[in-house]
């Protein structure tokens, strides 16, 4: 798509140098499709020379820079430790896998312009805000802050993020990457782009986490002390997830989103359930 209004492409990844009219540009693959007849400057940052992914004891910090193809390959060349103590990390080519995209986006679009873009469907936001992925924002004053993914997306094509600000990176905490995980998705057709996505997680305390994404317009997260049974699960899906939250575009019906939520919870959960009797009786 043409946008005929920019005049200059400039490269910074500093807020400082955000003005109005001005949009930041990591792999366009969202910016050139959609195209504009308003923006007046691209900021480029993707020679902004952030380490793609950072293992440290925390967790994984993955820059807002980071491609798809690189975020794809990290769980078959992290250390042998590191693999077999994060195994969320499971997660990592199953939610890349759910880009209905080509070889050439997965190679030029990033985790950060995926999550910025807000949409319902954004794999990366499902990742990383079912991980608890923190989010780290600059801001064109200079100051910097901290917000969960699952709260930055905070709509279908909207985010919490202010004029000018620019996401840095999102960190994993380590002790979500070393939960155990389910995963289920579902879309209308065989390619087609995720009309319900949901990961579960349980923690080393016994916590389960749900995160639904896909099915609303924005990620919804129920925390539980311990699994829940499937009856304390669809209670917390009706309380929490008003009518007006199911998303509905021409990837599926409000309806068909809430019925194959309260499906794939339930398979998560007795997923989840199987699987950590099994580690149990080891
Ligand atoms: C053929 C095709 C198939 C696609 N399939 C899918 C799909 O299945 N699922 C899906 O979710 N998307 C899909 N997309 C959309 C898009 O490719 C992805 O969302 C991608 O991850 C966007 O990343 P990008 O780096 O290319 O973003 P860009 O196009 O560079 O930017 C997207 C938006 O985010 C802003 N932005 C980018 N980085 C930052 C940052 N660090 N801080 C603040 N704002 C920022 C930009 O200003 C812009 O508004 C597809 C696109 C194409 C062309």
């Amino acid at each position: 798509m043409d946008m005929p209004t920019v005049s200059d492409l400039v490269r910074t990844s500093n807020p400082g140098d955000w003005r109005p009219g001005d949009a930041w540009l990591a792999g366009g693959t969202v910016l050139f499709s959609y195209g504009s007849d308003s923006l007046q400057r691209l900021l480029d940052i993707t020679g902004a020379g952030w380490e793609p992914l950072s293992v440290s004891d925390g967790g994984l910090e993955i820059a807002a820079t980071c491609t798809i193809a690189e975020l794809y390959a990290f769980p078959g060349t992290a250390p042998a430790g590191v693999r077999a103590e994060w195994r969320a990390l499971d997660l990592v080519p199953l939610c890349c896998d759910s880009f209905v995209a080509s070889f050439k986006v997965w190679n030029v679009s990033t985790v950060g312009g995926n999550i910025c873009t807000g949409l319902p469907a954004g794999p990366m936001t499902a990742l990383t805000a079912a991980l608890d992925g923190i989010a780290v924002i600059h801001s064109p004053g200079g100051t910097s802050r901290e917000i969960p993914v699952a709260d930055l997306v905070i709509g279908d094509g909207r985010t919490a993020l202010a004029p000018g600000e620019l996401l840095r990176s999102v960190t994993l905490p380590a002790a979500a990457l070393r939960a155990r995980t389910a995963f289920r998705r579902q879309s209308l057709t065989n390619l087609g782009r995720s009309g319900a996505l949901l990961i579960g997680r349980v923690d080393g305390d016994g916590t389960f986490v749900l995160t639904v994404t896909a099915a609303t317009k924005r990620p919804v997260q129920l925390r539980f002390a311990a699994l829940p049974t499937g009856v304390e699960l669809r209670a917390q899906l009706s309380e929490q997830i008003d009518a007006e939250l199911w998303h509905d575009d021409v990837h599926g019906l409000p309806e068909w989103r809430r019925y194959m939520t309260g499906r794939l919870a339930e398979e998560i959960r007795a997923e989840l359930a199987a699987s950590g009797s099994k580690e149990g009786s080891l």
